[in-house]
């Protein structure tokens, strides 16, 4: 794929995250992930407690539980049920990674990573570019 054909694909489903995040019951924030392969959607995500739990992420005092899975997290365990799987693959993500993500991500054989909002903290992204994988920032 030529550069521009890869940028505008990018940015297309970039977008598309954006719209999956807006799927998540968190009111602190939402974040959008998808993995794509080959062209292919293989898989997606969204910030959110673990299937079965009660869609509420934030607990009295509005922190968020421990236990609420990170839109990556949930895009790349959402592959460990399916045939398919992300080796070699890119994954979009509505905001830049934390480092937890980042392991998972590195773990997965994912190649390149494309994130839409830059956040504080820059370990996670420091973590990729040390596993030799490519990091793609796209600003809105
Ligand atoms: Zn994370």
């Amino acid at each position: 794929m030529n550069n521009d054909k890869q940028c505008k694909f990018d940015r297309r489903y970039l977008e598309m995250a954006r719209i999956w995040a807006k799927n998540s019951y968190c009111q602190r924030r939402q974040v959008g992930a998808l993995v794509v392969k080959n062209n292919m959607i293989i898989s997606d995500g969204y910030n959110g407690t673990p299937s079965g739990f009660e869609n509420v992420c934030e607990d009295d005092n509005g922190i968020t539980k421990p236990y609420v899975l990170h839109a990556e997290a949930n895009a790349i365990t959402k592959l460990a049920r399916s045939s398919n799987n992300s080796d070699g693959a890119t994954i979009y993500i509505t905001a830049s990674p934390c480092i937890e993500c980042a392991k998972l991500i590195i773990q997965a054989g994912i190649k390149r990573v494309v994130y839409g909002e830059k956040y504080r903290l820059t370990d996670g992204i420091e973590l990729l570019e040390r596993a030799g994988i490519e990091v793609v920032y796209l600003e809105v």
